[in-house]
């Protein structure tokens, strides 16, 4: 028997719905959490995937996050929107925060939004493409728990701190990145760790501080933040801009509130939306920043970031998903 089975998109979203409502989500909730682990697994980024599945289901389990959320956006100053989450996962936050954002932004040419009271456990590339399709330039951010050691120190004390951007480019795809400030995604070295591969030097330090490329002893240790101290500062910024610009929480405290249920620590999240129509050039800077994409990509061997993603997504609704059976049957074994 492989060790791998094939689900179309609409098989993989009747899996989650089923299993996130069996464990305590309401259908709005199931639906928008759903809807954000199909992107991933569309655009092939398997670590926030169904491979997310048992640790959103462990949380609504354990009554950490509630499955009947409904999240409050406020509108706190011209330019400033608050959502507070309820206490529920951040996919729903983000439906509801998403278009309020982004009409301020286009009223006033910049807006910022804060969602607190969130567990976010998921991609970002999703809420600032979605903007960005909608022609702003966008920046999200948000902290997690204690995973990364900072630049000189051997104790995880940072998230592994994401930060993504989006930049429209009318018709065509935005370019948009996402990236951890750590030097692998926590879902990659997990899944490391599960098919037994080693990790890049680099990736983390075991217990006692020594570099490692076994994902297990990364996992007990700490994880390194990318870039040395330019990754670790890039940490700082995110909790300050996701924890303290906000009124949410850091990492360190966020790991001391959870209950280690293997799902999402409680957190937030920070996103800003420009509208370029406002800023400098009006009439001329679309076709101005795409003589400077041109220009990029003409080198050889240079690729946009999210290429590889739109690449997938055009193939998963034929090809469908891979999973490995044995995430299958653990998805299974929760219903
Ligand atoms: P990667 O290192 O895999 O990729 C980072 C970015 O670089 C992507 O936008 C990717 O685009 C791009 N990229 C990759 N290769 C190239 C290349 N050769 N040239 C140009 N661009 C390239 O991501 P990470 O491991 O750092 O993060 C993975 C995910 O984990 C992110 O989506 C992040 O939001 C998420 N995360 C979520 C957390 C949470 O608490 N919610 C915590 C930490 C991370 P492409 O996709 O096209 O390859």
């Amino acid at each position: 028997m492989s060790d791998t089975v094939t689900l179309s998109l609409a098989e993989a979203t009747d899996l989650s719905t089923a299993a996130l409502t069996a464990n305590g989500a309401d259908g709005e909730n199931a639906s928008a959490v759903t809807d954000i682990m199909m992107r991933a697994e569309r655009d092939r980024c398997a670590s926030h995937g169904l491979f997310r599945l048992p640790g959103y289901c462990a949380s609504l389990k354990s009554g950490k996050v509630k499955g009947d959320a409904r999240p409050v956006a406020s509108e706190i100053a011209p330019g400033a929107v608050r959502v507070d989450g309820q206490g529920g996962f951040a996919p729903l936050a983000l439906e509801v925060g998403l278009p309020v954002l982004a009409q301020k932004a286009k009223t006033q040419g910049i807006a910022g939004m804060g969602l607190v009271n969130i567990y976010h456990f998921a991609a970002l590339w999703p809420e600032v493409e979605t903007l960005a399709e909608q022609g702003l330039c966008a920046f999200a951010f948000t902290q997690a728990s204690p995973m990364v050691a900072p630049a000189g120190g051997i104790k995880p004390f940072f998230g592994t701190n994401p930060m993504a951007f989006a930049w429209p480019r009318p018709g065509q795809n935005p370019y948009v990145f996402d990236q951890a400030s750590a030097a692998m995604a926590r879902g990659d070295v997990m899944i490391h760790a599960r098919d037994g591969h080693p990790v890049p030097l680099g990736t983390g330090i075991d217990e006692d501080g020594n570099p490692t490329t076994d994902p297990n002893e990364v996992l007990k240790g700490a994880q390194s933040p990318f870039g040395g101290y330019k990754g670790s500062n890039i940490a700082l910024m995110v909790e300050l801009l996701a924890g303290g610009l906000i009124g949410s929480v850091f990492s360190p405290e966020a790991g001391r509130l959870d209950n280690k249920d293997g799902g999402p620590p409680v957190g937030g999240e920070f996103l800003m939306a420009i509208d370029p129509a406002h800023f400098g050039d009006a009439a001329h800077w679309a076709q101005h920043c795409e003589t400077l994409f041109s220009e990029l990509t003409a080198m050889e061997g240079v690729r946009l970031p999210g290429e590889r993603r739109r690449k997938a997504r055009l193939e998963t609704p034929t090809s469908g998903i891979v999973l490995p059976r044995s995430l299958l049957e653990k998805i299974n074994g929760l219903m």
